[in-house]
């Protein structure tokens, strides 16, 4: 058989650990023999430094819309006034209106919900609502943020959830709103998710109110399969229901858009821990795990997958978040022994 095609991706490793958990992802690929050729973008705060408002510069938006594939580290977003944060301008720019955080138990990893089968995917709606960052001071004592929700950007989330549903062979799609209080911008996602829901009669459906969900998300989390809903309830509630199964430190993501898809980690740029080989490297790996089915690149992902549920399972390296107190192994060491893994 010839070589298989190599896919080009754009790569920003980003701050803080990022740099570090990108290097552990790219030498697994490289060990797996992942057909991905890698483009090393700039993004984050040393962009910001450079004096680019933006935090992402033309180089790395023309990089992604090229190559319409990117891998991202966690980006550092400056705290205060004047600059933007990176990760919106990268959403924003390519309309990834789509977040898809997956959240399931991994082997290995213990819980207080271990054993309860954990196997979620939360879809939040990307670009609007109020992180669309529409804020002003109406006086000097009184600050406006504006929550914008169209018809259009509702129908095309929901249509996202139910078409993931589909493709994962899933039962049920919840949708997640404040549709009680905020009768007009939550209730229009509710409102679009009755009208649409009929097209998909082979998927079980249902509203819940946000906050309830994210009760039910601590007492009963096995009852969810896909929920979708606005940007800042799935910001929330999708940290609140990976610490369900382990924490930031193995939680994916994927951006998607019509024209481009960025994966990323769900974390960000752990200033704490960053520099010194202690970072969990199974965040990043697993959005880049995604991002390789997201091609068609499934035997490959599969063997990736494999290497690291196996390094997980065996609980022998396992790096500080995942290892009770004084027992956690470096970044360096977790990665050896996920390519020693690959058989
Ligand atoms: P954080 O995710 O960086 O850290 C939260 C906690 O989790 C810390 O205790 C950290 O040490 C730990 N942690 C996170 N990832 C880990 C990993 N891979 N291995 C081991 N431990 C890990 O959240 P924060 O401290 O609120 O944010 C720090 C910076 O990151 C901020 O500038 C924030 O804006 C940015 N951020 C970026 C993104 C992104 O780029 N997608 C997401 C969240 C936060």
């Amino acid at each position: 058989a010839a070589h298989p095609a190599t896919t080009r991706v754009t790569a920003m490793p980003g701050d803080g650990i990022g740099p570090e958990v990108f290097e552990a992802t790219r030498r697994i690929f490289e060990a797996a023999g992942a057909p991905i050729e890698w483009e090393i973008a700039e993004a984050g705060a040393e962009v910001f430094r450079k004096g680019i408002p933006s935090g992402a510069p033309r180089e790395t938006l023309d990089s992604i819309a090229k190559n319409r594939l990117a891998l991202k580290g966690p980006l550092e977003t400056p705290v205060g006034y004047g600059a933007k944060s990176a990760n919106v301008t990268l959403r924003k720019h390519f309309e990834l209106y789509a977040n898809i955080r997956p959240v399931r138990e991994l082997p290995g990893i213990k819980t207080p919900f271990t054993g309860r089968g954990i196997d979620m995917v939360i879809v939040r709606e990307n670009v609007e609502d109020v992180y669309a960052g529409i804020e002003h001071m109406q006086t000097p004592d009184v600050a406006q943020c504006l929550k914008l929700m169209t018809r259009p950007g509702c129908e095309r989330i929901i249509r996202a959830a139910f078409g993931l549903a589909l493709a994962e062979d899933r039962r049920k799609v919840t949708c997640a709103t404040k549709a009680n209080i905020m009768k007009l911008t939550e209730g229009m996602m509710k409102r679009v998710f009755e009208a649409v829901g009929p097209e998909y009669p082979a998927i079980a459906q249902d509203h819940i109110i946000i906050d309830n969900c994210a009760h039910q998300l601590v007492i009963a989390p096995e009852q969810f399969d896909v929920i979708v809903t606005s940007n800042m309830n799935g910001d929330i509630i999708s940290d609140l229901a990976a610490g369900l199964v382990g924490g930031l430190g193995i939680a994916p993501s994927a951006n998607l858009g019509d024209h481009a898809a960025i994966f990323e980690a769900v974390h960000g740029s752990a200033p704490q821990i960053a520099g010194k080989g202690l970072a969990n490297p199974t965040a990043l790996l697993s959005a880049a795990i995604m991002m390789l089915r997201h091609i068609g690149a499934f035997e490959v992902a599969a063997t990736i997958e494999q290497a690291l549920f196996i390094t997980l399972a065996e609980g022998e390296n396992l790096t500080g978040d995942l290892s009770p107190r004084g027992h956690g192994v470096g970044t360096e060491k977790f990665v050896g022994q996920v390519i020693a893994n690959l058989g």
